[in-house]
């Protein structure tokens, strides 16, 4: 294969991973055309987000001002018991940013004639000279690689890695978010300001307050955002809960209106038996919760020739990590370099492989460690080991959303991206 430092690439998915790459790789020169099968704007549809240092280093090097305004800070995190007391805090300078503010910015440093909605790729045909999208509605575009940024049921992986499936973890994250304007003042008062940790035993819910609509972070036009993760049991049970009133089973998700009612009467019933009271109140006041079922991917590479997958089509770790974009974006960053660095793009892809593979496989266990306690739900109590049978929260208060400098798996990993610093994100101190 020909040299890498210029050339035209064909990006399918017009997500965050798909922007990021996008943005990267127009940086060293690269032309990009951008296939996003869905027709309208995917803006509205995101929502809270946490972030990391590295994400900023990499928006910073894509030319976006990283500023307050990315997201609501967050100075400590507690653990509240069912009676409502504290429990365990722990200082924690943190921001929760919105899905739509990296969307709009990523989106607005493209050129609109680089961005195609209505565009689903439906397989790849590659040779020695170049390697060809073909669309579902018959259009052909031609490039030198094609990144695959098509998520966790990628088309892309699906004809070269057809093996490689999403696992269930055996739990889902019920969630939602609640306009500040919309909370009482008692409850205002008592959580609104707080990012809460509720761990009874085999569940873990995390409560915390995000940009509002648009991703305004002025106080009374913020959100308030909670994330359930509770074991439901097998795929039959995700089947049965992503099964709507007519008997329709949606596979192993379902659009939040077709949630049946008895499903989120049953998921506030159990948050009222197992929580404290303002987080059981916050439950109610929610309009439209929704869940996602957790999984974790992984592909046994990430290049077939000219083809290389990133972000969630090449790995998925649960969201404890709260990383999906940061995971995009660095491998995006990664992907620019080693095409900028190496002269030819089968070095650069296949160095591209060994150090993203190497991330994504770290990453994702780490998160599976981090749930080690909700997934072991679903063993019988004498088969858990200590570590399955209780959860740790000291542990779960300095592990959920670390910064990757902290997380051990990772620390070999020198080659990230810093940021100017002037966005702090973490500070809470001790090792993991
Ligand atoms: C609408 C939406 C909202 C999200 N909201 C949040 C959030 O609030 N918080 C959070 O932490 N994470 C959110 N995520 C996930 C987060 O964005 C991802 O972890 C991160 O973007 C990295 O994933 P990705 O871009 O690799 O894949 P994804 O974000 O899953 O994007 C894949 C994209 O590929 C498109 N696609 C799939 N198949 C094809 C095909 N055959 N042809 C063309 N296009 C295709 C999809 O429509 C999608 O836009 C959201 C994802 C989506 C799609």
């Amino acid at each position: 294969m020909s040299g890498a430092r210029t050339g035209k690439a064909i990006i399918i998915g017009g997500s965050l991973g798909g922007l990021f790459a996008a943005g990267c790789l127009r940086r060293i020169g690269w032309e990009v055309e951008v296939c996003e099968k869905t027709s309208d704007d995917l803006a509205s549809r995101g929502a809270g987000l946490g972030t990391h240092d590295e994400i900023f280093a990499v928006l910073e090097h894509l030319g976006i001002e990283v500023d307050e305004d990315i997201g609501v800070p967050i100075r400590r995190r507690y653990v509240m018991e069912r009676d409502g007391s504290c429990s365990l805090s722990l200082d924690v300078s943190q921001r929760q940013s919105s899905w739509a503010w990296f969307y709009n910015r990523l989106k607005d440093i493209l050129p609109a004639r680089h961005y195609h909605f209505n565009a689903q790729l439906a397989r790849i045909a590659q040779d020695d000279r170049g390697v060809t999208a073909i669309l579902a509605d018959g259009r052909r575009l031609q490039g030198d690689l094609l990144v695959g940024a098509d998520g966790i049921r990628s088309t892309v992986r699906a004809q070269f890695a057809p093996r490689a499936q999403p696992q269930f973890s055996g739990y889902v994250a019920w969630r939602g978010m609640i306009p500040e304007a919309a909370f009482p003042p008692a409850l205002h008062a008592q959580l609104f300001d707080r990012y809460v940790f509720c761990l009874p035993e085999g569940e873990m819910m995390l409560a915390y307050p995000v940009p509002g609509a648009g991703g305004d972070t002025r106080p009374g036009h913020r959100g308030y955002n909670f994330v359930w993760y509770h074991p439901i049991g097998r795929e039959d049970a995700l089947a049965k809960l992503c099964t709507d009133a007519r008997g329709h089973c949606h596979g192993t998700a379902i659009a939040p209106p077709l949630i049946r009612p008895e499903e989120i009467a049953n998921m506030r019933a159990i948050g009222r038996a197992k929580f404290a009271a303002p987080v059981a109140e916050m439950l109610d006041l929610t309009a439209q919760p929704f869940f996602q079922a957790i999984f974790d991917l992984e592909s046994p590479t990430m290049v077939f020739g000219r083809v290389a997958l990133l972000g969630d089509a090449a790995f998925v770790a649960r969201p404890h990590v709260g990383m999906g974009v940061t995971k995009a974006a660095l491998d995006a960053y990664e992907l620019a370099n080693r095409l900028a660095d190496r002269a030819t793009l089968d070095e650069a892809l296949g160095a591209y492989d060994e150090s993203q593979s190497r991330f994504g496989q770290a990453i994702v266990q780490w998160a599976r460690h981090i749930g080690v306690h909700l997934e072991a739900q679903l063993k019988p109590r004498e088969q858990r080991t200590a570590e399955e049978l209780h959860h740790q929260p000291e542990k779960v208060l300095r592990q959920v959303g670390a910064r990757i400098s902290e997380i051990p798996p990772l620390a070999g990993f020198t080659a990230l991206p810093r940021s100017s610093g002037k966005v702090q994100t973490w500070v809470a101190g001790d090792a993991l």
